[in-house]
């Protein structure tokens, strides 16, 4: 599946917002958002411009886009799973992507950052319920076991990843054995486990249902 490999870095800078891309970087002085907090781009009046109500509700979907690592035909079909679904459609979004696998492993601290965690599952460093998974969208559902493939390094590269990630905050409806280098997933996300909680999932719904 086709992904942006470009500098995202301005990303952020784009959505003036940390998207926590960078791993450890995003948390130390050189994330590029605490120190030159402008859109990317030489077009001074495009970066002053007052936003269109279709603005803002565009602008809020692209920041999820670029949280999750999506392009824009995987998106629509979050969402048009996600209206298929009982429900809130926002709350149903947000929680289909909470599910995917990369998601699970970022949260989890088995991986750095979630663009890390996508190129471990890539490489076939993970399992679910014991057998090899290695799609980085794969979703996860309660009773699942996202483990460490058994090879060496797969198992070193985790317990690195855990120890650097040290007192991190690991979402309530998973659970990780730091000894076993595994997650359980205990429940589905509900919208208070989404790690950014303001999120206006409300005009992506808006937005997208046109
Ligand atoms: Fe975004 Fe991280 Fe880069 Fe800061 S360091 S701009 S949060 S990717």
């Amino acid at each position: 599946m086709a992904r942006y490999t470009g500098n995202v870095c301005r990303l952020c800078r784009r959505e003036g917002y940390k998207l926590f891309l960078k791993g450890t970087r995003c948390e130390s002085e050189k994330c590029a958002v605490d120190r030159r907090n402008v859109p990317p781009g030489m077009n001074v009046r495009a970066r002053t411009r007052r936003l269109s109500d279709y603005g803002v509700h565009l602008r809020e979907k692209q920041k999820v886009k670029r949280i999750y690592g999506l392009m824009e035909r995987q998106f629509k079909r979050y969402f048009r799973m996600a209206e298929r679904m009982r429900g809130n459609t926002g709350t149903n979004l947000l929680s289909l992507l909470e599910r995917r696998l990369d998601n699970v492993v970022d949260a989890s601290g088995m991986a750095m950052s979630r663009p890390h965690a996508r190129q471990r599952i890539n490489h076939g460093h993970f399992t679910v319920n014991g057998r090899k998974v290695d799609v980085p969208s794969y979703l996860v559902r309660p009773g699942d076991v996202v483990g460490t493939a058994v090879r060496e390094r797969s198992q070193q590269a985790t317990a690195d990843c855990l120890t650097l990630a040290g007192e991190k905050v690991i979402p309530n409806w998973i659970v990780v054995d730091s000894g076993a280098k595994t997650v359980k997933i205990v429940n589905n996300p509900s919208r208070e486990d989404v790690r950014f909680q303001d999120i206006q999932e409300q005009f992506i719904v808006e937005l997208c249902s046109k």
